[in-house]
């Protein structure tokens, strides 16, 4: 049997999702735009999973479009912001451990040679420093963007913290969280965080890929990136991921009510992890442990590369990543960042687990490290 530990990469669908998409496709399958039953019946799925991700976040459903997914919806923000924002100011300050997909906007927009980026590095913990990142924010700043949780590390930055100290004393700018791997995990009221851009993304929690959302504040006027037939509100057109978004919808109502419970649970099969791998004195953890979401945990296993014990493990039908799986591979820069030596970072395992994962799972990946060290290291 398989034992998935790659739960930031994607996640399972759950039946709930499964089933919602399936219902979408089966009865549901109009276009929303058409003024028929059988498209009313479309645009009221929608709307029944807007109000559905919209209660996750705490927010007015109406300020939240659906887009193909967090990927999407960080370009619309970083290049919205720079269209609308960044005529007169020029400076964005981001952290320097952001997803691609929010890093490489930003590294085009510095491209061009009209913008001056801030990244703020983080500390050996792997999080962002609150006083670090304000510092660099300026009246020149328009645009500031902080993750919540690191994919890779499982760090969770003071986003709060930061947003109210910039709203407060520059109001004008802008402030953008990719809240993906925090989502459905740890609460996210988005009048709390203080952002007026929150990204999330429904393959991480247990829905589809393809498909996610964008909670952009009231007031806040950023252009659309796809222009075409005005669907979503004019924000984001091109005809709706129905299906998707309607088991991104009922996925999110399966896991609202046991979220708290959930994250105990992830807890528990943390500690429980980080006990078992304490007794293996070739593995080094890299996540710092306070302040850390315990859905995940990346380690080193001495002198293994990460895809050697990667397809060990893989061997023995247990999924990890070696890092974070949008950089396949490749060298992880929030773990240079931390501070760690290279040699330590290639041999980096990020474990991240889901509702469903066991002791056994545990018992089952710390006995195969074991084995895979024993047999790897003698090559
Ligand atoms: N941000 C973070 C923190 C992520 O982990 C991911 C997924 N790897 C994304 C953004 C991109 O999400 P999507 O696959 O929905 O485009």
């Amino acid at each position: 049997m398989n034992i998935y530990l790659d739960n930031a990469a994607t996640t399972k669908p759950c039946e709930a999702a499964m089933s919602a998409v399936f219902d979408s496709m089966l009865e549901n399958y109009g276009n929303p735009s058409s003024l028929h039953k059988i498209g009313l019946n479309a645009e009221n799925d929608i709307n029944e999973a807007r109000k559905a991700v919209a209660a996750a976040l705490v927010c007015d459903p109406k300020l939240l479009t659906f887009t193909s997914g967090a990927t999407e919806a960080n370009n619309t923000v970083i290049f919205g912001a720079a269209k609308k924002y960044g005529r007169r100011r020029k400076k964005i300050v981001v952290s320097g451990i952001e997803h691609p997909s929010v890093a490489e906007p930003i590294k085009i927009l510095e491209e061009t040679g009209d913008y001056t980026v801030v990244r703020v590095m983080p500390d050996r913990s792997g999080a962002i420093d609150a006083e670090d990142f304000i510092k660099a924010v300026d009246d020149d700043t328009f645009l500031v963007s902080c993750m919540l949780v690191n994919n890779e590390t499982g760090a969770i930055n003071p986003v709060k913290k930061i947003f109210s100290y910039v709203k407060r004393t520059f109001p004008e700018c802008i402030t953008h969280c990719d809240a993906v791997q925090g989502f459905m995990k740890i609460p996210i009221k988005s009048a709390d965080l203080m952002a007026d851009a929150i990204v999330v993304s429904a393959h991480k929690v247990y829905a589809l890929k393809g498909v996610g959302a964008l909670f952009v504040k009231n007031g806040i006027r950023i252009p659309p990136l796809i222009y075409g037939g005005g669907q979503e509100n004019r924000f984001r057109s091109g005809t709706e991921a129905v299906p998707l978004i309607t088991g991104f919808g009922a996925a999110v109502r399966y896991l609202m009510p046991t979220m708290k419970t959930a994250y105990s649970n992830a807890e528990i099969i943390c500690n429980y992890l980080v006990k078992s791998l304490s007794k293996l004195n070739f593995v080094k953890i890299n996540s710092n442990l306070e302040n850390h979401s315990p859905y995940i945990l990346n380690f080193s296993v001495e002198g293994i590369r990460s895809e050697i014990m990667l397809h060990f493990l893989e061997s023995k039908d247990i999924y990890v990543s070696s890092g974070s799986a949008c950089s396949k591979g490749g060298h992880s820069s929030v773990l240079t960042a931390m501070g760690i030596p290279d040699k330590i970072a290639d041999s980096a395992i990020r474990v991240s687990i889901s509702r469903g994962t066991t002791e056994g799972d545990i018992n089952a990946l710390v006995n195969a490290l074991r084995e895979g060290y024993e047999t790897l290291a003698k090559r």
